[in-house]
């Protein structure tokens, strides 16, 4: 990869995003393709949008959610323990015991989510409910009420862990790498003298909590054809089951669904798009609306033609995250190809 790719992803993981929180990585997100595109804008919700060719036709708009799965600080105990809610679906399993940060106005504070040791008895084998478990921040009484704030975002830490060659491990792979790659294809667009198409490529922010971001900035920008890139689920894991969600493998390139939240035509042009770049891709088929930003994109004032190109990934939702930096690349390179091959007065009637 591209060092100053890389060094944006990076950039992106490093970042905190929690639902509604998203700013810091959003900024991140400006700093980095403002140079490139014609325009940089964000609303009022917090989404950005990277504009090329703004009154080209048909209008794309691509969606990669930057907002990521964490905790609110919902109580101070007088002893000064936090006790947290969680923002977006969570694991209760993989909660226990983790390193996090909490993102104050002055800064990160590391805490550490526990409960108490198995040893003193009467919950071996069972999960707490969210409440059940406090953050342990190490701040005295009167440093943790200086710092600490009802409401501050809480995170796992956020940190990129290569494993072997080509791998990384991360909280909020989901959905950065889906931020990533809707930036990074209007970067490889940039300066493209050919293009019929508008492009608008949105990091869009509360998806986690019910694809808020990508309905606003449908709205708004109002596009003929509305493409998320998000993660899905990697079945060369031990105990997932291909008979369940269809074969997904890492490093074996995006993913491009197919079912009824995926206009037909859209579907089509990607596979033909990629064929023609040579760029590797699985295909998978979602029985209905999907739990991702097409849905909304689909729905969105008469319609938009929509599709959905995923990043294959293991452990969905916990702090080790894995994904392939090669399927990231393929990602970007496939929205890139997909529009250039858009004529002006391309229809995307079924
Ligand atoms: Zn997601």
């Amino acid at each position: 990869m591209r060092k100053a790719s890389r060094a944006f992803l990076d950039d992106l993981l490093t970042s905190p995003s929690v639902s509604g929180y998203e700013q810091p990585a959003q900024k991140v997100v400006r700093d980095y393709i403002g140079g490139n595109a014609e325009r940089v804008e964000t609303d009022t919700h917090g989404n950005v949008t990277a504009i090329l060719n703004a009154e080209g036709r048909p209008r794309v708009q691509f969606a990669g959610h930057v907002d990521q799965i964490g905790f609110l600080v919902q109580h101070i105990e007088d002893s000064g323990y936090l006790r947290i809610s969680g923002v977006g679906g969570h694991d209760m399993a993989v909660v226990l015991g983790q390193a996090v940060s909490v993102w104050t106005a002055t800064g990160p504070v590391t805490g550490v989510i526990a409960r108490p040791p198995v040893h003193l008895g009467g919950h071996e084998g069972k999960l707490p409910e969210m409440h059940d478990v406090h953050v342990d921040t190490g701040l005295t009484v009167e440093q943790t009420k200086e710092r600490i704030a009802i409401g501050d975002a809480v995170t796992y830490a956020l940190l990129v862990r290569p494993l072997g060659d080509e791998l990384i491990a991360s909280p909020g792979l989901d959905d950065k790498v889906g931020t990533w790659a809707v930036i990074e294809a209007a970067r490889l667009l940039a300066g493209d003298k050919a293009l019929a198409a508008g492009v608008y490529s949105v990091s869009t922010v509360q998806e986690e909590i019910g694809l808020r971001g990508a309905h606003t900035s449908a709205y708004r920008i109002h596009p003929d054809v509305g493409i998320a890139v998000d993660v899905t689920w990697a079945t060369d894991q031990p105990d997932v089951k291909a008979a369940r969600t269809g074969e997904v493998k890492l490093g074996l390139g995006p993913v491009i669904t197919r079912g009824p939240n995926i206009n037909p035509v859209v579907y089509e042009r990607l596979v033909a798009a990629a064929k023609q770049a040579k760029i590797p891709y699985q295909v998978c088929a979602a029985p209905r609306g999907t739990g991702t930003d097409a849905n909304a994109m689909q729905l969105s004032r008469g319609g938009v033609a929509t599709g959905l190109v995923s990043v294959p990934n293991r452990y969905m939702h916990s702090p080790v995250e894995v994904c392939h930096l090669g399927d990231l690349e393929n990602t970007a390179k496939l929205l890139a190809a997909f529009v250039r091959r858009l004529e002006a007065g391309a229809t995307f009637i079924p």
